[in-house]
C-alpha cells in the first residue's frame, strides 16, 4: 500500500520537501500513517509573505462571496467525512463514531459561518450634525496566525479558520504536530472549494522551531491559539509584546457537581459522557466530581460501574467508546498522575492500570476516591479518562470547592431542584455551566470559553468570533464636502 505522503500548503500550493517526520498511529505505535515533511522557520516567514499578498483580494471580495466558498468547502467535507474521520481515529485515537462526529461538527461550523457572511457588518448612528452619515463597520484585522492543538485536529480549527476567513482575513495555520493527516484534509477541502491562493496557508512544523514567527512577525495582526496554559502564556507575552492581538483558550479542570436530590443513574452516565469519551482529552472534560456526602457511596459505584462497562480498543472498531490516548507523551503524563493520585491516597474504583497490546497507549476509564483537595491529581489537568469523586456535606461547600481551581472552563450540576440548579449557574466561577448535562459538549452557535486562567478572556464560536477577527472603522461621512 502506498504511504500517504503530507506536506504544508503555502500560497495554494502543495510544498514539496523532504519527508522529514512520520505521523504514528497510537493504537499501534509501529504504524505509520503518513510520512510527513515538517517546515522551518523560513517557511514559516513564507507562509505569512504569502498571506499578507492575498490579504487585500480576499478583504475586498464580497462577504457572500467568501461564504460561498465556506459552503462549498462544508458540502466537499461532508462528501468526505467517513474518510476524514477515520483519518482522525488513525492518527489522533478518538473512538470512530467520535472522529466522524467531530469531522460533521467542522461541516457544520463552516455552513455556521457562511451563513454569517449575510450578516449586517455594521451600524448606523445619528451624528450631531445634519448633514452627516455616520457609520461604524466592522473589518478584519489582516493576517491572522492561528495555533490549534491536537484534541479535537479539525473542529477546532474549523470553528477559527471558519470566522476568519468569513471576516475577510487570511490566515497562516499551525496544527498540532501530531495530527498533520487531519490538518491536510481540512485545508484540502477549501482550497477544493475555490478558496483563492495564499489565503489560508497550513504550515506544517513543530511549535518550538515554528512559533516565533507568528507571534514576531510584524505582517502578523493577531494570534489565535488552543492548547496548553504553559504554552500560551508564553506566546501571550512575545505577541503582545510585538503590539499583536491575542485570544487564547487553554485549560480546565472541570468540576462536576451532584447534589442530594441528583437523579443518580443520569447524572452517573452523563459524568462517565463528560469524563471518558474523547479518552478524557478534551479541555472541557469532566475530571472533579464533587458529590453530597447523603449519596457519596451510591453514586461512586454507579459511575464506576458504568466506567468498567465501556469497551476500550481499537478506535475504528465501531463497538469501541474509548480508543487510547493521543501520544506517548500524553501516556506518559496520564500515568505520572495515576501515580502521584495513589501516593496521595487514591482507591481505584475503576481503570487505573494502564494497557499496551502492541504498544499502544491505552488507560482505561478510571473512578477515584480517597485523593485530599491538595493533591496535584485534584489541581493539575490530567488530560485522561481520569475522574476523581470529592465528597462534601453541603451546597455551600460544593461551589466553594467547584470555585478551588485556577481554571474556570465548563461546570455542571445535577439536581432535580430548578432553583439549586440557577443558583450554581450563577455561583460558579466558568464559561460554560451545564445543568442535569455533561460539562463537555458544546454548540457553535453560543459564546465558547473559559473564565479565570482558562482563557485570555475573549470568546469564540457563535457571533462571538466576530469580536476577535474584526475591528472596528468608524466612518463619518459628510456630502457637503
Ligand atoms: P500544547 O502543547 O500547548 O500545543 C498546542 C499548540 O501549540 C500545538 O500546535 C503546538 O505545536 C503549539 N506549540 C507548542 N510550542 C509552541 C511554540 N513555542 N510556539 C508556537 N506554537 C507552539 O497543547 P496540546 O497538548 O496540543 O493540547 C492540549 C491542551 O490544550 C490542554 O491543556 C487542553 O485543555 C487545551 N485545550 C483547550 C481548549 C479550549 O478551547 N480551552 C480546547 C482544546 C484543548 P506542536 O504540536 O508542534 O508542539
Amino acid at each position: 500500500m502506498a504511504i500517504t505522503q503530507l506536506s504544508s500548503l503555502v500560497g495554494g500550493e502543495w510544498l514539496s520537501g523532504e519527508m522529514n517526520g512520520v505521523d504514528r498511529n497510537p493504537t499501534r505505535p509501529e504504524v505509520v500513517v503518513a510520512e510527513v515533511s515538517f517546515g522551518d522557520a523560513d517557511l514559516m516567514t513564507q507562509a505569512v509573505t504569502r498571506a499578507q499578498e492575498a490579504f487585500a483580494g480576499w478583504r475586498d471580495t464580497p462577504a457572500p462571496a467568501r461564504g460561498e466558498i465556506l459552503r462549498k468547502a462544508a458540502d466537499l467535507l461532508e462528501a468526505r467525512a467517513d474518510e476524514v474521520g477515520r483519518g482522525l481515529a488513525s492518527e489522533e485515537g478518538k473512538a470512530l463514531a467520535e472522529s466522524i462526529g467531530e469531522t460533521r461538527r467542522a461541516v457544520a461550523v463552516l455552513r455556521y459561518f457562511a451563513a454569517q457572511t449575510l450578516e449586517p457588518d455594521g451600524e448606523t448612528y445619528p451624528s450631531a450634525n445634519a448633514a452627516t452619515f455616520l457609520y461604524a463597520r466592522r473589518e478584519p484585522l489582516g493576517v491572522v496566525g492561528i495555533i490549534t492543538p491536537w484534541n479535537f485536529p479539525i473542529a477546532i480549527p474549523a470553528w477559527k479558520i471558519a470566522p476568519a476567513l468569513a471576516y475577510g482575513n487570511s490566515v497562516v495555520w499551525k496544527p498540532a504536530t501530531i495530527v498533520p493527516l487531519t490538518a491536510v484534509h481540512l485545508a484540502t477541502a477549501l482550497r477544493d472549494a475555490g478558496l483563492p491562493p495564499g489565503v489560508l496557508n497550513l504550515v506544517l512544523g513543530r511549535g518550538s522551531l515554528v512559533g516565533d514567527v507568528l507571534v514576531s512577525h510584524p505582517a502578523v495582526a493577531a494570534l489565535s491559539f488552543t492548547g496548553s496554559n504553559e504554552i500560551g502564556r508564553k506566546l501571550q507575552v512575545a505577541a503582545v509584546q510585538h503590539g499583536k492581538k491575542v485570544q487564547l483558550e487553554l485549560g480546565g479542570k472541570n468540576p462536576a457537581v451532584v447534589l442530594r436530590d441528583a437523579n443518580l443513574d443520569h447524572a452517573a452516565e452523563q459524568v462517565a459522557r463528560g469524563a471518558f469519551l474523547s479518552t478524557g482529552q478534551k479541555c472541557t472534560a469532566t475530571s472533579r466530581v464533587i458529590v453530597d456526602r447523603s449519596v457519596f457511596d451510591d453514586f461512586a459505584r454507579r459511575l464506576a460501574r458504568v466506567a468498567t462497562s465501556w469497551p476500550v480498543g481499537d478506535p475504528l472498531d465501531p463497538a469501541t467508546k474509548v480508543g487510547p490516548l493521543s501520544s506517548e507523551e500524553q501516556f506518559e503524563t496520564v500515568t505520572s498522575y495515576l501515580d502521584i493520585a495513589r501516593k496521595d491516597g487514591a482507591e481505584v474504583l475503576a481503570g487505573g492500570e494502564s494497557d499496551r497490546p502492541e504498544g499502544g497507549y491505552f488507560v482505561p476509564p478510571t473512578v477515584l476516591v480517597g485523593l485530599p483537595q491538595e493533591s496535584r491529581a485534584v489541581r493539575e489537568e490530567i488530560f485522561g479518562p481520569v475522574a476523581a469523586l470529592l465528597p462534601v456535606d453541603s451546597y455551600e461547600e460544593a461551589v466553594a470547592v467547584a470555585n478551588d481551581t485556577p481554571f474556570g472552563l465548563s461546570a455542571g450540576v445535577f439536581t432535580t431542584d430548578l432553583a439549586s440548579a440557577l443558583r450554581f449557574a450563577r455561583d460558579v466561577r466558568a464559561g460554560i455551566v451545564k445543568i442535569n448535562d455533561e460539562t463537555a459538549g458544546v454548540e457553535f452557535q453560543v459564546p465558547f470559553g473559559g473564565m479565570k486562567g482558562s482563557s485570555s478572556g475573549s470568546r469564540e464560536q457563535g457571533k462571538a468570533a466576530r469580536e476577535f477577527f474584526t475591528e472596528w472603522k468608524t466612518v463619518y461621512v459628510n456630502p457637503c464636502g
